[in-house]
């Protein structure tokens, strides 16, 4: 019989192999890190899961692709940059996952994401695959001719590795509806096919879902107050901190907003905005969803109740609630024990691996209900897999419609963590629940349909 030590002995000369097969990738080391750790209860309950090569084979993506995107600047200057589409493992469906356009982006990080979206797809029970993928471009400050060439010739090289059954890219850090259409351009004249099933995120007019834009941010607080729920409270009158002022965070707000939370800060890679009032958002959305702008403009036009502090972070403003929603390790050790010191009740991930693991266990440790990305931010590619439905049927639905499945889904997903937990003796740990609810979906499948 496997013990629970055998086990996490086996897991961690794994760790240690998977450091030396895939080296200067720190990321997805995190990332391998974060779920290992918590499967030996799940491999130690059921022999079946220690088959060997099971584990080896989820930890290596079954495709990696990396491609040259030259493009021309509007003064005819040429510039090349790196293509990465990770399909990281398609045993539940499609490989799911976004684009990310970010200039820290490099195989490592798109290995992280393709990796965590796994499990996180497969929380949603919908049949997704896992997979991610992005370039080291950086959109900020190009002219919207720019970003149309570089996503034109990007999409040259990606249409012949995507389609509606086999790959399904969406938006991601610096990928929104924007890009996603000059995306959507290229492969219908390339390929001279009308199908929008390959890509979500797409405009309303033309196979796009309602509520998809902001699904992640709603979500994501539909999350943390299942996890406050749990507790005995509810969202409102609660003060949120919000990082972040991109996709994510503004329907983030939008959403605490609605179920009487307050939300007083929002932050870009400049610095971040405390709003004694709470976020005007119809100001942010202004500034950053049509005018593409920095996050101080907020502050220097909302007025008294607004300031700007470069190069701060958000997790300083006393909180209940924490929603970090711009990028990974944004949240570390420090950050977490200043939230801690002023009470905050629950931090929800709207990022991908927006805390670091030492700041989690503080968190864990010092009781705050703590919902890692996997799991919080899911409702974002829920709503992308109800996009391909509906594209699929050549329908669309209502928003009611689709915010009614968005909420069953969180609550599900919610649900399916807490439960796990208590099953492998971790009640409110919310971390140990999603990853071994997640794997024990995707490793049923793999050994259902054999050695591949
Ligand atoms: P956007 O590009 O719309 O916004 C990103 C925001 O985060 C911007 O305010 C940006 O500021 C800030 N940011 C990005 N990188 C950094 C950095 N290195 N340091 C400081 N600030 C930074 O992206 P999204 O809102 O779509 O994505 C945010 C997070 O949510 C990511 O982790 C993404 O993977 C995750 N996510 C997104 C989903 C979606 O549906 N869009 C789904 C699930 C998860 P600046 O403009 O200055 O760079």
């Amino acid at each position: 019989m496997t013990t629970r030590s055998d086990t996490t002995t086996a897991l961690n000369r794994l760790l240690a192999e998977i450091e030396h097969r895939n080296p200067a990738q720190p990321e997805f080391h995190q990332a391998a890190h974060e779920v290992l750790e918590t499967l030996a209860p799940v491999i130690a309950a059921r022999p079946e899961y220690a088959e060997p090569g099971l584990i080896e084979r989820l930890v290596e993506p079954e495709r990696q692709v990396i491609f040259r995107v030259p493009w021309q600047d509007d003064q005819g200057r040429v510039h090349v940059n790196r293509g990465f589409r990770v399909e990281f493992n398609s045993a539940l469906g499609p490989y799911k996952g976004g684009l990310r356009f970010h200039s820290s982006v490099n195989l490592g990080v798109i290995k992280f994401l393709g990796f965590e979206q796994i499990f996180k797809n497969a929380l949603t029970g919908l049949g997704i695959g896992g997979g991610k993928g992005g370039s080291d471009f950086d959109p900020h400050g190009r002219s919207d001719a720019e970003v149309m060439r570089f996503c034109q010739s990007f999409m040259t090289e990606l249409y012949r590795h995507i389609g509606e059954h086999t790959d399904v890219p969406a938006g991601d850090i610096g990928v929104g509806g924007r890009e996603i259409g000059y995306l959507f351009g290229q492969y219908r004249r390339i390929t001279n096919r009308w199908e929008a099933g390959v890509l979500t995120g797409k405009g309303q007019g033309w196979g796009g879902s309602l509520i998809r834009p902001e699904a992640t941010g709603y979500g994501n607080v539909l999350f943390a107050a299942a996890m406050m729920r749990e507790r005995g409270e509810d969202l409102e009158g609660q003060t949120a901190v919000v990082s972040g002022s991109g996709n994510v965070a503004i329907y983030t707000i939008e959403k605490l907003a609605a179920l009487g939370a307050n939300a007083v800060t929002c932050s870009d890679s400049s610095g971040y905005v405390v709003d004694e009032k709470g976020i005007d958002l119809d100001l942010l959305k202004q500034i950053k969803e049509v005018e593409r702008g920095r996050v101080d403009a907020y502050a220097k036009r909302r007025g008294a109740s607004a300031r700007f502090v470069p190069g701060g972070r958000v997790w300083e403003v006393p909180a209940d609630i924490a929603l970090p929603s711009a990028t990974q390790n944004e949240l570390d050790e420090a950050d977490a024990e200043t939230l801690i010191r002023n009470g905050v009740k629950a931090v929800s991930e709207g990022a991908n691996m927006p805390t670091t693991p030492e700041a989690v266990h503080l968190l864990q440790k010092a009781g705050v209900a703590f919902g890692p990305g996997k799991a919080a931010n899911a409702g974002g590619v829920a709503v992308s897999a109800l996009e391909m439905a509906q594209n699929h049927a050549r329908t669309s639905w209502t928003a009611a419609r689709v915010e009614e499945e968005l909420t069953h889904i969180m609550n599900d997903i919610h649900t399916t963590c807490h439960e796990t937990a208590e099953r492998y003796d971790a009640p409110g740990d919310y971390v140990t629940g999603a990853n071994i609810a997640g794997f024990e979906r995707v490793a049923d499948a793999m050994l259902a349909q054999g050695v591949i």
